[in-house]
């Protein structure tokens, strides 16, 4: 299987998670927590210097992996309350620890356009058969393609770039702790953004189109978006195990780089 044998940029094997260790696969995989409970366990780990993930992995778990609003004594430990999170630990370092920027730059011009996104994680989609959605739409509120410039979320070496009937022209870089981000839809890349290549977070590596469904080179079978999806190394599963990206882009709007566009 491929993902035996990938290796992040500083050429280190990437550790595969268990399916076995994950009693709750599909619950963990809706990350089902808002971005401002997100904000306040960071914040609070880093007031009281503990370790983010450690403590975002025990408090998840403890919560069965569904947190409406943070509501805890701050002086619990909850990492000493739930035991074997190894590879919770592994999972959400894949997903938090390598996020740098949201996808969408700030344009630095005042007439700045608006984009629009909500949690659409397993809505029904029917091209190419029944399926469900795996990731999160990013909308151009124009409808124009071309428009806003994608950035990568994340340092990472681009593993996959070219056509793909369901994601149009669509690139996905593997980050260092593992996680697999895939930008789909794309109108064209960024030069320079080859497979292999490495990027760093806040690169631009494409334009936001509607290329997708068909073959090659087909264009506007749906409104102009940016598809992000967020895929983790998983050992023994034939399926590529997606999370929902919803919680995460939001959590990561305050966090934008700079461009002109
Ligand atoms: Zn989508």
């Amino acid at each position: 299987m491929l993902l035996e044998r990938l290796y992040n940029k500083d050429n280190k094997k990437i550790e595969h998670i268990k399916i076995e260790s994950l009693d709750k696969a599909d619950k963990i995989a809706e990350f089902n927590i808002t971005d401002e409970s997100i904000k306040e366990i960071k914040t609070y780990c880093e007031d009281n210097s503990i370790d983010f993930i450690k403590f975002f992995s025990s408090y998840m778990k403890y919560n069965n992996y569904e947190v409406d609003s943070v509501t805890y004594d701050y002086d619990e430990k909850y990492y000493d309350k739930v035991n074997d999170i190894k590879a919770i630990e592994k999972l959400y370092s894949m997903v938090l620890s390598d996020i740098k920027y949201f996808p969408i730059p700030e344009n630095k011009r005042e007439d700045s356009r608006s984009y629009w996104y909500c949690n659409s994680w397993k809505a029904d989609r029917s091209y190419g058969g029944e399926r469900k959605h795996y990731g999160t739409d990013i909308v151009d509120s124009k409808d124009e393609r071309g428009y806003f410039p994608i950035v990568s979320m994340t340092d990472g070496d681009i593993e996959k770039i070219g056509w793909l009937e369901l994601g149009g022209w669509r690139v996905g870089i593997r980050a260092p702790h593992g996680g697999y981000f895939y930008y789909a839809h794309l109108d064209k890349y960024e030069k320079g953004i080859n497979e292999g290549s490495k990027v760093k977070a806040g690169d631009i590596i494409g334009y936001m189109g509607n290329s997708g469904y068909g073959e090659e080179g087909t264009c506007g079978k749906f409104e102009v978006h940016l598809h992000l999806g967020i895929s983790l190394p998983i050992k023994d599963s034939s399926e590529e195990f997606w999370i929902n990206p919803y919680w995460v882009l939001r959590y990561m709007e305050d966090n934008k780089i700079e461009k002109t566009f």
